[in-house]
């Protein structure tokens, strides 16, 4: 009995196993996978980079029945320029986007989270849309996507449908996606003139997930905030915008005495939790710090461009 229960231990720990009978498909189209998908979706996962889903798939947090790897479907690896929008590929990896010169001069926010998501293994095999997917609270890639009005677009076999990023998520893990859809890319548009964006993440070690994060998006004319974005990870189940700091940030004179006493509002927006990373109370009281920063980062940067 001692045995077995030690055995049982072992296996859920042991990380080089993959406790889990599965049927493997490797489409190499994304009109294949989602005929996979429309079949089976119910009892099926994705595998992108698998990064995230190997490690739930050896610790038995997830069984799926059917795997589809859609690493092979290279109609879902880009980054598009479009004018007035950037086109990502939901099975871009996170070094591509790191490499790359649109994400670096337009995104600064989401160049900043490439900057420290995992390390370099972990950024030449994680896929963006795998982060967004796995619907993580810390996920790296979704307070800065939030700060961007980036939209998501959603492909099954019934079709395409596009959706804002701050309707994605439902809850840890969980996201608006039906069982047949799979996320196909994601459309940033360009950030107005004058404006600027920036990610900080507070981690217990370079290679963890965030005790807490913040981006924002700002704007000021003649010296006044015309525009604000602020989103906040690992605050709530969810990833969240906090639009009452935002609203009570506009029309003011940027001016760091006034963003500190603004920004204390968005503890009134979150709602963390004590866990394994960190502590609530932790997380509020840095919240503030962090998204004070990352404005007064955002400003400087937008005054360069
Ligand atoms: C050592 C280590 C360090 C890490 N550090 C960080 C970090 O600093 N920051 C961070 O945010 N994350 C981190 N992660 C988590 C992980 O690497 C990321 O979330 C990564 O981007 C997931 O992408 P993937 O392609 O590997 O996803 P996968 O593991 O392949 O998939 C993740 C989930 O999304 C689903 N999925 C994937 N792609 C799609 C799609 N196109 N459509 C629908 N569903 C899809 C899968 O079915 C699965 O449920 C780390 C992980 C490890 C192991």
């Amino acid at each position: 009995m001692v045995e077995a229960v030690k055995l049982s231990r072992h296996n859920l720990f042991n990380t080089h196993i993959i406790p889990v009978n599965f049927k493997y498909f490797a489409p190499k189209t994304l009109n294949e996978a989602l005929e996979l998908l429309d079949k089976y979706g119910k009892e099926a996962k994705i595998l992108a980079g698998g990064t995230d889903l190997l490690v739930k798939m050896k610790m038995r947090l997830v069984e799926p029945k059917y795997i589809i790897n859609i690493k092979g479907i290279r109609e879902l690896n880009f980054i598009k320029d479009e004018g007035n929008q950037v086109r990502i590929g939901a099975l871009t990896r996170w070094r591509q986007l790191e490499k790359s010169e649109l994400i670096k001069n337009f995104f600064p926010s989401l160049y900043d989270a490439v900057k420290v998501m995992g390390g370099t293994q972990i950024r030449n095999m994680a896929t963006v849309g795998g982060n967004l997917c796995n619907a993580s609270p810390a996920a790296d890639s979704a307070p800065p996507l939030m700060v961007l009005n980036a939209k998501l677009v959603l492909a099954s076999k019934k079709g395409e449908r596009e959706i804002p990023i701050t309707q994605f998520f439902k809850g840890p893990g969980k996201t608006v996606m039906e069982p047949d859809e799979l996320l196909k890319e994601i459309t940033i548009p360009k950030p107005e003139e004058g404006s600027g964006s920036a990610f900080i993440k507070v981690a217990r070690t370079s290679m963890d997930l965030a005790k807490i994060s913040a981006a924002t998006a700002l704007k000021v004319e003649d010296r006044k905030i015309v525009m604000v974005r602020i989103a906040i990870g690992s605050a709530a189940p969810t990833p969240v915008r906090t639009p009452k700091t935002e609203e009570a940030l506009i029309g003011q004179p940027f001016r760091p005495s006034i963003i500190r006493e603004k920004v204390k509002l968005v503890v009134n927006e979150i709602s963390p939790i004590d866990d394994v990373r960190s502590t609530a109370f932790y997380r509020k009281e840095v919240s503030k710090i962090i998204v004070e920063d990352a404005l007064l980062i955002s400003y400087e940067r937008a005054s360069r461009r």
